[in-house]
């Protein structure tokens, strides 16, 4: 059988949806770790972790934040359905980088109940966000 020339990519959210086009390559967090998928690749389903999602069509490659949830690949569709994404362009700078000094000094103050796997994440969060959205700003 053919390989499909192309993958269709949907990126969804309970809110939103951010993606619905055909793209050439996907680039996914999983939580084994990141992970390529090409048309044709092998059905499977994976939970997502924090991380950077990006996606090819021809040379340009878009980047997002996706953060939990699941993705479906299919041969010739991926379906991310996640907790919270955002867009490269979606991301409001000041608002992560506030996040991400709030999480530090939950985390350095060393309180009696901090809940350190929230702050961890949180910090994880606005760390991912910063780094897409200067990805953002490399394309122009
Ligand atoms: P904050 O403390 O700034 O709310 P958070 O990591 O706790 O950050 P989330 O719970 O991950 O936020 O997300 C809540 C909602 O806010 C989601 O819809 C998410 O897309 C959006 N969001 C969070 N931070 C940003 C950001 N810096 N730019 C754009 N949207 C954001």
């Amino acid at each position: 059988m053919a390989l499909p020339a192309q993958i269709n990519l949907e990126i969804v959210t309970p809110d939103r949806a951010l993606v619905s086009q055909p793209v050439d390559e996907v680039q996914i967090p999983g939580a084994e770790g990141y992970f390529g998928v090409l048309p044709g690749h092998t059905p499977l389903l994976v939970t997502l972790e924090v991380g950077q999602l990006w996606y090819r069509v021809g040379q340009e490659r878009s980047f997002l934040t996706v953060a939990f949830g699941f993705a479906e690949v299919l041969p010739d569709r991926v379906t991310i359905l996640a907790k919270v994404a955002e867009t490269a362009e979606g991301i409001d700078v000041e608002r992560a980088r506030s996040a991400r000094k709030r999480a530090e000094e939950r985390l350095t103050k060393r309180v009696s109940d901090l809940d350190f796997e929230r702050a961890r994440l949180s910090l994880l969060r606005s760390l991912i966000r910063l780094q897409v959205a200067s990805r953002a700003r490399i394309r122009g």
